[in-house]
């Protein structure tokens, strides 16, 4: 078992999960098997009950398991499918113990964080990278090193790192800030000094130490830091500013730093010849667009971009199929309820509404729909964005002026969105949504089914209300067709406007599957119809 630890020190938001994925794609480049794990060490199960604006968007896995969002980049960067077991939070750990604790497992002890929660977690780290058969498993710590949250992880780490091999089966990884000052530029190693000493005085000395900078380091400050960290130089590998987080990987390559760890863990000797040439071609499609499409994204968490993190992904993949530069214009809907919906949404070739939870925003998301239907605007709704798509359309096209979801009006008189059966009656809020892959049947010769290229697919899910079966057929009738259903056919799962160049929405999340060259069908057709749109009308 080889694992590989990333930890980071001075301040959050460094990246690290960037880094974490650009290394595992760099194995994986060598034809390793690689898999990666992320601890979070807040008190939460997991990230299921966490508002966006907090931690950034939920991410789903295929298994349904509710995340952090770095399990995206994973899954984007090394092509994976992750379960939830690769997700460690403390609440999890605690969780474990405590019922091992009322079960009698520990009859006699006294439990403690050390040796009770730290050998829950190291189970916990080792049965995944076990189960996922991978030659070697990044472990992302979450946080920064320091934190008091973080302790037991940290510790967890240092004793796998005494239990299974320093170097050859055991790495650490410590991302750090260096920070330039002043007006001559010049790179301040302090901060990393003293994470790295932290980090010692807990008695793990890291193996490489990744300087997240805005420019290249100086060959003096990786003498500087290699020194007083106590590493190789060829051991300090600096992430300068990317143009796009896609670039990462290709940077890192040209320090070496997989080869090092190669070397280092005796991965080798690798039978299979690097092969980046597809990344490359990526990023250079990502960095060199022929043109550029404005898309409105008509959200209520708009003031942090990472709550809409898979959405903004998937347009960079499918902007980069059609070599074209997605710019994405952030739009409170709120703003859509009191503003000029011709001012405010009048130059964006395309719409998107994302899902979301609770009254707040809807109204003014309605109002996106609409403006997007009677003015053939390409229009993307995703699971709430859906819900609103189909209560527009009973509102205007088929006049039923109140007609609601259940989830904001419980006293509508037309329930257009009600709560799904098997959803009655749930009282705890955690991980009892309809959650994960689900198989979603296509109807022949629509545009999803084009799209896709098939007619029988699987996407993540993550909701409680459905359109009411009642009203399907009145719908359908007034050209708001549902060509997507669940295996009961009761369940609708894609609606697409008869007449529109490209009015689509789908009860599932199809952003969560995006991957840098496969990206998400429907947003690619969002894409290419806002091309289409702008090219039309220039
Ligand atoms: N709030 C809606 C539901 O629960 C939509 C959920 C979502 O957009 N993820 O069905």
């Amino acid at each position: 078992m080889k694992l590989i630890f990333v930890s980071g020190g001075v301040i959050s938001g460094l990246g690290k999960g960037i880094t974490a994925s650009s290394i595992g794609r760099l194995l994986e480049s060598r034809g390793l098997k690689v898999s990666a794990i992320k601890i979070d060490p807040y008190l939460n199960i997991d990230a299921g009950t966490m508002n966006p604006f907090e931690h950034g968007e939920v991410y789903v896995l295929d298994d349904g398991g509710e995340v952090d969002l770095d399990l995206g980049n994973y899954e984007r960067f090394m092509d994976l499918h992750l379960t939830r077991d690769h997700n460690i939070t403390t609440g999890k750990v605690y969780r474990s113990v405590i019922e091992n604790e009322r079960h009698g497992d520990y009859l006699g002890k006294t439990v403690q964080i050390i040796p009770h929660i730290t050998n829950e977690i190291k189970r916990r780290i080792t049965n995944v990278a076990r189960e996922s058969g991978a030659d070697v498993v990044i472990v992302e710590l979450g946080g920064t090193v320091g934190d008091m949250e973080s302790m037991p992880f940290l510790e967890a780490a240092r004793q796998l790192g005494r239990e299974l091999g320093r170097e050859e089966n055991v790495m650490f990884i410590h991302t750090t800030l260096i920070p330039i000052m002043g007006s001559v530029g010049e790179e301040k190693t302090k901060p990393t000094q003293h994470s790295v000493k932290e980090l010692m005085s807990i008695g793990i000395r890291p193996d490489i130490i990744v300087g997240r900078c805005s420019e290249p380091l100086s060959e003096s400050a990786i003498s500087k830091i290699a020194m007083f960290c106590d590493v190789p130089e060829d051991a300090v590998i600096s992430t300068p500013d990317a143009r796009s987080i896609y670039e990462v990987p290709l940077n890192l390559e040209k320090q070496g730093v997989a080869d090092y760890i190669i070397d280092k863990m005796k991965l080798g000797p690798l039978t299979t010849p690097r092969d980046m040439a597809q990344w490359e071609d990526l990023v250079s499609r990502i960095v060199n667009p022929k043109k550029e499409v404005r898309i409105a994204l008509v959200g209520k968490y708009t003031a942090l971009a990472d709550s809409y993190l898979s959405h903004l992904e998937a347009f960079t993949h499918a902007g980069a199929a059609s070599e074209c530069k997605v710019r994405i214009k952030f739009i409170d809907s709120d703003d859509l309820t009191t503003g000029d919906p011709n001012e405010i949404l009048g130059d964006v070739h395309g719409i998107l509404v994302p899902g979301g939870f609770g009254i707040r925003g809807v109204e003014g998301k309605i109002v996106a729909a609409g403006y997007a239907r009677e003015n053939g605007i390409p229009f993307l709704g995703v699971c709430l964005g859906f819900q609103i798509a189909t209560i527009e359309f009973c509102r205007n096209v088929l006049g039923l002026e109140k007609a609601s979801s259940t989830e904001f009006d419980p006293r509508t008189p037309d329930p257009v969105i009600c709560i799904m059966d098997e959803q009655k009656g749930i009282v705890d809020m955690g991980a009892t949504m309809r959650l994960g892959a689900q198989d979603v049947f296509v109807k022949e010769g629509s545009m999803a089914a084009e799209l896709y290229g098939s007619t029988q697919i699987s996407e993540r899910h993550r909701h409680r209300y459905e359109v009411n079966p009642d009203y399907i057929d009145r719908i359908e009738a007034a050209g708001w067709k549902f060509t997507g259903r669940s295996e009961c056919g009761t369940r609708m799962e894609i609606g697409e406007l008869e007449g529109h160049p490209y009015y689509v929405a789908s009860q599932f999340h199809p952003e969560f599957k995006s991957k840098p060259t496969r990206p998400s069908p429907l947003h690619q057709g969002l894409v290419d119809a806002a091309i289409a749109y702008m090219e039309g009308r220039n």
